[in-house]
């Protein structure tokens, strides 16, 4: 089994590059080693360049994967070798195909998006993989009473494997701060993922985002996002300048099991 014992730097943060990034969680999961994963795009560096929290939030994560165009770009340039694109969603898909197709008994839990939709998106999963132990569902708006009410559930309940749609960073933060209600379970931000379970959106073509063009896609269906598609070109533009300045970084990470 692969390892993320390495880490490579993407701008001071760290990806790790493995072929089977759902069989380790599965390790991880049978092992109950709590996991924090966080699926790193250009924006997301380009906002911890400006929020410290987000950055060390991000160090500290156990298992950074590259879902970004950007971010597997760079990693291609700096490593002179393919690195495949692993979006989030595709691992939080292939991580409920496994359990399934393994008979593995975890507990599942999806909090975040709007009203019903996290329940909707749970209904989609639950007509595919019968057997999985989808224990709950939150939405992702709601007050402050409801959300204590969320975390009691969860300290209650022990899902290993807990999804946390909230968007960049809100879902990050919100993970770091309340990993603890469950050490040993896996946590994994999983952004806009239950709109698309649940229907609410679709996903770009194959095509595109094959060629790294998701974001394309994203821009075209949701064009007040402009704004932070910036993000993409400043990355760029941030990469040139950070090699220039540095050189090739690598950086080891001794802390991973
Ligand atoms: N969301 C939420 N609570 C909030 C803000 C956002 O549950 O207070 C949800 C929103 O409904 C959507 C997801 O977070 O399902 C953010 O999706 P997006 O695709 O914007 O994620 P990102 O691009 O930031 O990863």
């Amino acid at each position: 089994m692969s390892m993320p014992t390495k880490a490579f730097s993407v701008l001071g943060l760290p990806v790790h590059v493995i072929t089977n990034y759902s069989g380790w969680l599965l390790e991880r999961l049978q092992q109950k080693i709590g996991t924090h994963v966080v699926t790193l795009n250009a924006e997301m560096v380009m906002q911890a360049e400006r929020n410290t929290t987000l950055a060390k939030v991000i160090q500290d994560a156990e298992l950074v994967i590259p879902d970004g165009a950007g971010v597997v770009l760079y990693l291609r340039w700096q490593l002179m070798q393919k690195v495949q694109r692993t979006p989030g969603i595709e691992l939080a898909e292939a991580l409920l195909h496994e359990l399934g197709q393994k008979g593995i008994d975890a507990k599942v839990f999806f909090y975040g998006g709007a009203p019903r939709v996290a329940v909707k998106a749970a209904d989609f999963w639950l007509e595919q993989i019968p057997r999985l132990d989808l224990v709950g569902t939150h939405s992702g708006y709601h007050s402050a009473e409801e959300e204590q009410q969320l975390r009691q559930t969860l300290t209650q309940v022990q899902p290993q494997v807990i999804f946390v749609g909230l968007g960049v960073p809100r879902q990050e933060l919100w993970i770091a701060q309340n990993r603890h209600l469950c050490p040993q379970s896996i946590w994994i931000g999983v952004g806009g993922s239950f709109d698309i379970w649940s229907g609410t959106k679709s996903r770009a073509p194959t095509w595109l985002g094959n060629n790294n063009l998701e974001w394309l896609y994203r821009l075209y269906q949701e064009p007040w996002r402009w704004r932070r598609m910036l993000a993409l070109p400043k990355f760029a533009l941030k990469a040139l300048i950070y090699e220039e300045g540095a050189g090739s970084r690598e950086q080891g990470a001794g802390k991973r099991e």
